[in-house]
């Protein structure tokens, strides 16, 4: 019942029943990251309510600013009459997701990479649609351009980040004037798809006809359980906005029936809250972070749970920033009264926010696995770490990153069980009165 009390708190705070709200709250705007060559992506909320629909224009910059249009147009016309967005609904508006593609008059970001190509979509159960860095792009072409490894660019991490409690997310791209929704069989994105289509006047498609799209974001977003469609405008110059206006309030004047609200999630028999839930899905699941040692708890207002190799934190009052769900600092938490040494010249990435590096393998997990985002600051430098049988180990803010050499292709990375050794101190630590007698 806590739990979903607090969820209730993932809106924005709604005015007193029988108040009018002041203009400012209606609609807000927020700025929810930077582009690689850092421009602002910016996102205007209109609504309060407990469903959050996202739609996304521009992912693929200057051939498609016709939808970088229509969602401004679109942004614009929801500012000016709110009362259109129904109590069940939050909707933000979001003109371009690759202002630099924009800016640059391409259809890559600044690193020449497809945004609609690089997501990870490996965690549904199709193999077809799985990230690749070869990727087919407009009219069928072959090209390199999947990026380096899945959500590799800031730009999909920015996506990745604000979709963590989205019920629907509606990416529009131009121009085959179809609508299709995510490859893996997902009902709600059907029917989200074929609702759209038909007030819009688009034909509705269940396939993208013409290739095999890989690392979609609409794929990676039905993964996790958010409706995702993918409007395709006829053209490329016009803005369709009649046409799209339709089809976006058909959905929003049936959101309770088509955007279902996150999902807690099951691993191992215990209940995960649907954001922690989706955090630790998208993050690596079981593989990174292990899995449940025990039921979320509430923590003044903070929501956390143990899993085998992290502490994982939701806090329902930072909705819309990249702190909403976080991993605890737990290798800060665990290495009190130890003192690391700084290397005097440091091999690799120096962090000049904590004076340490990392290099080689532990840089690259680092990266991969994302960055601050997830494991946070180096705070030492590389160790042999006797707790953990004499291994190589590096502490992060979050995480302890431990190196494996066995294996054929160089050894492998992953975090040492610090999610178990806090939990097993907070047993410990539990005050008596607080322990429920059996
Ligand atoms: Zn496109």
């Amino acid at each position: 019942v806590l739990l979903a009390l607090l969820a209730g708190l993932l809106a924005p705070a709604r005015p007193a029943p029988g108040q009018a709200a002041p203009q400012a709250q209606v609609a807000s705007e927020i700025q929810i990251g930077v582009s690689t060559q850092g421009r602002p992506i910016s996102a205007l909320r209109v609504g309060y309510g407990p469903r959050k629909l996202v739609l996304v224009g521009n992912t693929h910059g200057g051939p498609e600013a016709n939808t970088f249009q229509l969602v401004s147009q679109l942004q614009e016309h929801y500012r000016a009459r709110p009362e259109l967005v129904p109590p069940a609904l939050r909707v933000y508006f979001i003109p371009t997701l690759n202002p630099d593609g924009l800016a640059l008059g391409t259809r890559f970001n600044a690193n020449g990479i497809d945004l609609n190509r690089n997501m990870n979509t490996d965690l549904d159960s199709c193999p077809e649609n799985d990230w690749s860095t070869t990727v087919q792009g407009a009219y069928g072409l072959i090209a390199d351009t999947g990026g380096p490894y899945a959500d590799s660019e800031v730009e999909s991490r920015v996506m990745r980040a604000f979709l963590i409690d989205a019920a629907g997310a509606i990416f529009f791209h131009s121009n085959a004037g179809l609508v299709f929704p995510a490859f893996c069989e997902h009902t709600p994105s059907n029917a989200l798809g074929e609702a759209y289509a038909r007030a819009a006047g688009y034909v509705y498609s269940r396939y993208w006809p013409f290739y095999q799209i890989t690392g979609g974001m609409h794929d990676w977003a039905a993964s996790l359980g958010i409706a995702a469609i993918t409007p395709e405008l006829t053209t490329g110059d016009q803005v369709e906005f009649e046409q799209n206006l339709a089809g976006v309030q058909a959905v929003l004047d049936q959101a309770e029936a088509m955007l279902p609200l996150p999902a807690d999630g099951f691993e191992d028999g215990v209940a995960v809250p649907a954001p922690i839930w989706r955090f630790w899905r998208m993050h690596g699941g079981a593989a990174r972070f292990g899995r449940p040692l025990a039921p979320a708890a509430s923590n003044g207002d903070v929501v956390q749970q143990y899993f085998e190799r992290a502490l994982l934190e939701w806090r329902p009052g930072l909705a819309d920033t990249p702190q909403l769900v976080q991993a605890a600092t737990l290798g800060r938490a665990l290495t009190v009264g130890r003192a690391f040494a700084p290397p005097a010249s440091g091999e690799g990435r120096v962090f000049a926010e904590t004076g340490f590096a990392a290099g080689g393998a532990f840089l690259e997990s680092w990266e991969r696995g994302g960055g601050i985002e997830v494991f946070g600051y180096p705070i030492s430098g590389e160790l042999n770490e006797a707790a953990a049988g004499g291994r190589t180990v590096q502490y992060f803010e979050r995480a302890r990153l431990d190196y494996y050499p066995e294996g054929t292709d160089g050894g492998f990375v992953r975090l040492g069980p610090l999610g178990w050794q806090a939990w097993q101190r907070a047993q410990v630590l539990r005050p008596l009165s607080g322990q429920t007698p059996r």
